[in-house]
This record gives structure tokens, sequence and C-alpha cells, in this order.
């Protein structure tokens, strides 16, 4: 899979996506992760890719001409239109679910605004899905264009050299994962809980369950009422309220 960074700041796509398990699989020629720089594609003889915003107001916007050459530059080489991500604060939050499905694709576009946005015109004509990774403003799209492309990247198959820890984490059918314990067996007068040395794979499997539904009704109740519960677990774990407020 290819992940293609329009950015006017390629620097910052650096060492968080060529390290560890992203950068193993670049290795593994599973995955491949090429910046575009918009300012190469600028015609302005100054290099200028910004310009003040029609009607006044603070701030910079980014001019449509380079990012949309930056865009054909990429659509000429790969010989189609692939999906086209811009990352900006106004899109639907992403999400797992989305991470999945985006890593079905064999090319992704994403485009990185920065300033005060973007010209309205060239997102109209290139972009397929607006994103955004949280209810909050930054400075640019570099940083969630690389989380995107982290976790897009751990969902394309063979990413994850263990392909069951991808199936157990958080999120997977609406529950967050178990606790986690490694060696030593007692650390800071804390013992890992015996279930976890007993080897009795079945009761191991019973107690992260447990913890997962315990968990995620602690710390995020809203997914609980989405989760896949048995209809003996929502009656043990009072999933039922949530249930129903869910469906009202
Ligand atoms: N003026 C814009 C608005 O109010 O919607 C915000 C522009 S922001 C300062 C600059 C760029 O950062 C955006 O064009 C976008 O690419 C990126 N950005 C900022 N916050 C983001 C978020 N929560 N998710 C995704 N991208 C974001």
């Amino acid at each position: 899979m290819t992940f293609y960074i329009l950015t006017l700041f390629p620097e910052m796509i650096g060492q968080a996506l060529h390290t560890s398990i992203i950068g193993k699989a670049q290795e593994r020629g599973l995955l491949c992760i090429r910046t575009v720089n918009i300012r190469d594609y600028t015609k302005d003889k100054h290099q200028k890719t910004d310009d003040y915003p029609y009607g006044g107001g603070a701030g910079m916007v980014m001019q449509a001409q380079p990012i949309y050459d930056a865009y054909l530059a990429v659509t000429e080489q790969i010989g189609y239109r692939p999906r086209t991500i811009y990352l900006t604060p106004q899109g639907p939050t992403f999400t797992q679910t989305a991470a999945k499905e985006f890593a079905a694709e064999e090319n992704l576009i994403f485009l990185c605004g920065h300033y005060e946005g973007v010209d309205e015109r060239v997102l109209e004509e290139i972009v397929t899905d607006y994103i955004s990774i949280g209810d909050y403003v930054l400075t640019g799209g570099e940083l969630p264009a690389m989380v995107m492309v982290d976790a897009i990247s751990r969902m394309v198959p063979g990413v994850l050299t263990n392909e069951a820890s991808g199936a157990s984490e958080s999120f997977e059918g609406s529950l967050l994962e178990y606790p986690q314990y490694s060696r030593p067996k007692e650390w800071n007068g804390k013992k890992v809980p015996d279930v976890l040395m007993s080897g009795d794979h079945r009761k191991i499997e019973a107690w992260r369950r447990e913890k997962s539904i315990l968990r995620t009704k602690q710390y995020r109740p809203d997914l609980l009422g989405k989760a896949d519960l048995t209809v003996r677990e929502k009656a043990v774990y009072g999933a039922y309220d949530l249930d129903i407020k869910r469906k009202r």
C-alpha cells in the first residue's frame, strides 16, 4: 500500500513513520510512504503557496494551483484518482473502523492543510474524504496524517507480525483491551494476577473478557452500548441500561 502525503513541510513527516513496526513494514515492501512537497509545484516566481483570504479575516489560505498540480503529478504516476483525504477539524472523527476500511485501498493521498486552511475550490476538485482526528485545532495536517497512516498501516495484512494482536485490541467489538502484564511476576509490591500464570487458556480468556467489559464500562460507557455482549453479560455487567439508552 502506498501513502502520498501532500504537504508544505515534508521534513515533519520523518522519523515517526520510519521506525518500529511501520519502518519495518516499509523495509519488507508492504508499505510505501511518499511525501510530496506542494511548494515544488508552485508557479509563483517567489515560490509562494498561500495568499490572503478574499473577504478579509485573519491568516493566510493555501492556494489551489500548487496543490492541484501536486495532486495531478501523483495521479498521473499511479494512473487513476485514488481516495484523497483532507485532514480537517471539520470532518467526521477518524475511527478504528475507518482505519480498516482505508487499509483495503492500494493507494491513498493525504492533503495536509496549514494556516487558515485551503482554498475551497481545490478541495471540491480532489477530496473524497474529510477527516478530523479530534475536536481540537492543530496548526497543520501533518500530525493528523501521520496518525492516520500509522493506524491504517497496522491494518494492512502482514504489517503486524502477530495478526492476533490486531484482532484483540481496543475498539474490536466496541470493547477496550484488557490489562497487560509482563515480567517480573512482582514489581513494586504489585503481583501479576494468578490466572494469567495458571496456563488455563479458557480461564484466561474469561478473565480478559471480563476485564475488557469492566474497563469499557468504566472509561467508555458510550462504547459499551454498541458492544457485542451476550444476554448473560449484559445482565451481569449492567449493560442493559446503556443498551436501552442507546436505542431510545
Ligand atoms: N481555519 C480552520 C478551521 O477553523 O476549520 C482550521 C485550520 S488549522 C489551523 C490548519 C490545518 O490543520 C487544517 O487545514 C488541517 O489540515 C489541520 N488540522 C487542524 N486540526 C485538525 C484536526 N483536528 N484534524 C485534522 N486536521 C486538522
